[in-house]
């Protein structure tokens, strides 16, 4: 269905909600999810946030362009932990970034893009925006858009966008499918505004869904019905 799709995790898909680090399950479960669809032939790129290491909004004694600062360097982190594990299993996976010159990471380079997607490496994005008072929900708009994805994923931990939080509202109701301007108009914070703006500029749809449900990447990657669909 789709050939080239951008997929967002937050950083909490690494430890479970609420933790913090790296948990042998949820690691080993985030690879079979992230294989499936690699094995399905589609290109991958991956935004992947710092939630289990460090939000800039949690440092709250030091100035907030320090605290995001370190955030960033966070999804770093997870990048080269997630490039790690999925060579281990056989998986070619590149990191790009234009926030670090470390050895194992490249430079952020369209040309070079399309080239590893051509060759089948999932393309690991580090370093949200590459600047501070951003999130890595619009990192992951920017880079779906710089890197021609046909479909955002927002992989996170509720099974899809509701009128209010289902954790606290036993009568949340669910949207199937919404537009960009509803989901702004509405105030819903299943995303930023700016990776909502940035979407609906470009017309990319996003697909937010439930990272722990099992298949539910490659669902939506197959263009089944997944979650909710979020359509300019
Ligand atoms: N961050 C930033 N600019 C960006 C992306 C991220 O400053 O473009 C910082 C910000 O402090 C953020 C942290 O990195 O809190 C981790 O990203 P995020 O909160 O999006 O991670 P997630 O919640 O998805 O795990």
């Amino acid at each position: 269905m789709y050939k080239r799709v951008l997929i967002k995790l937050s950083g909490e898909v690494m430890c479970g909600e609420g933790e913090r680090g790296f948990d042998r399950k949820n690691v080993e479960f985030l690879v079979r999810q992230l294989a499936q669809v690699v094995e399905y032939g589609v290109n991958v790129g991956i935004v992947i946030g710092a939630g289990n290491i460090f939000r800039g909004e949690e440092l709250i004694d030091l100035p907030h362009s320090l605290a995001d600062q370190i955030g960033m360097l966070g999804t770093v982190i997870n990048a080269l932990y997630l490039k790690g594990i999925l060579q281990r299993v056989g998986m070619k996976c590149v990191v790009v970034s234009q926030i670090s010159s470390l050895p194992s990471i490249r430079p952020i380079h369209y040309d070079d893009i399309n080239l590893y997607f051509d060759a089948g490496y999932v393309v690991i994005f580090a370093g949200g925006t590459s600047n501070p008072f951003f999130t890595t929900d619009t990192a992951a708009a920017l880079r779906a858009v710089e890197m021609g994805a046909e479909l955002l994923i927002k992989a996170t931990k509720v099974d899809g966008v509701y009128d209010s939080d289902p954790r606290k509202n036993r009568d949340a109701k669910k949207f199937e499918r919404l537009s960009y301007r509803d989901a702004i108009k509405l105030g819903l914070k299943v995303m930023d505004t700016e990776a909502f703006s940035i979407c609906g500029r470009y017309k990319l749809p996003i697909v937010v869904l439930n990272f722990f449900e099992d298949g539910a990447l490659l669902r939506a990657v197959k263009g089944e019905p997944v979650g909710s669909y979020i359509s300019p």
